[in-house]
């Protein structure tokens, strides 16, 4: 383990494969067993159950996966790290699970993320069953889980958060599969996603607290994922979609928030979405994430 858990000089951790590609599941796909109840041709597990220690504990849940070479861009086989967010250890509520999760990433030198969720829309014009692809974030709690090795080694941008490349990406895909009586909502339109780490559902109050805030939409696991994606100099994409709206999160005669219907229905095609566009992402072009973690002069943190 390295003197400073945070930024590591030592050689890579054995036991940790190094891909390209991470994909982090969740609610969006929740009943399913990711990738393997797809089907798809060409999807692989070549493991799961995996644990990889980290500097705060082990990070549970991983698989990995490969695409072989007849399903990818280049024609070769290329592999990807999976894991399931939501709950994770399983059984427990653990708010930090986000940061051995990155960690992870980070020592197997991903560089592209998407992260696959379900959303509560606080803006009238974004129904339950839309895909929205959010261009920023509002995350006033992102500081206890940061991994930003040093305190003043580097600067994180919060500019860009959300890949736009990876976005188009996303968009472009989605408008193939996604059902065509719900809309796909782009990057370009500029909405934003409040975080709440829940697992308690948004109140009416926090939803109207949210909207005033500017947020369009409210999600538990996006932001934090964003804000450590771009810690690790990774892209980061969420497939995410509705599964209340505004309507919902006001009406009090109604003890629940969610529209239950919605989730069963999109679950396989968000799934499905999720592995036909990181395929594409391994045709990559290119984007500015990568530099907007970027050093700092030595004197910042060698001079006090
Ligand atoms: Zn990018």
């Amino acid at each position: 383990m390295n003197d400073d858990p945070l930024h590591s000089t030592s050689p890579m951790p054995a036991d940790i494969p190094q891909v390209r590609l991470a994909l982090i599941t969740g609610s969006a796909n929740w009943g399913l067993a990711f990738p393997e109840d797809i089907g798809m041709t060409g999807v692989s597990v070549l493991e799961r159950d995996r644990v990889f220690d980290t500097p705060w504990g082990p990070s549970e849940n991983w698989k990995l996966l490969e695409f072989s070479g007849e399903v990818t861009p280049d024609g070769q086989p290329h592999r990807a790290l999976c894991m399931y967010s939501h709950g994770n250890p399983r059984n427990e509520i653990d708010h930090a699970c986000h940061r051995r999760a990155f960690w992870v990433l980070q020592e197997a030198g991903v560089k592209q993320v998407l992260a696959s969720s379900t959303m509560g829309a606080v803006n009238k014009a974004i129904q339950p069953g839309d895909l929205a692809i959010a261009a920023d974030i509002i995350e006033l709690t992102q500081t206890p889980y940061s991994l930003l090795p040093g305190r003043q080694r580097f600067d994180a941008s919060g500019k860009a958060i959300i890949c736009a490349e990876c976005a188009a990406v996303l968009a472009e895909t989605a408008r193939e599969v996604w059902p065509t009586h719900c809309r796909i909502h782009g990057i370009e339109q500029g909405l934003v996603a409040a975080h709440s780490y829940g697992p308690r559902l948004t109140t009416p109050a926090e939803a109207i607290a949210f909207r005033s805030m500017g947020a369009d939409l409210i999600n538990h696991s996006l932001a934090p994922e964003a804000t450590l994606s771009r810690e690790i100099g990774a892209c980061f994409v969420p497939l995410a979609f509705v599964t209340a709206g505004f309507n919902d999160y006001m009406n009090r005669d109604r003890g629940t928030l969610l529209q239950e219907d919605v989730l069963p229905s999109l679950s396989r095609i968000a799934s499905e979405l999720a592995l036909l566009t990181v395929l594409r992402l391994l045709d990559r072009r290119s984007c500015a994430c990568q530099t907007l973690r970027s050093p700092q002069p030595a004197e910042r943190y060698d001079r006090h």
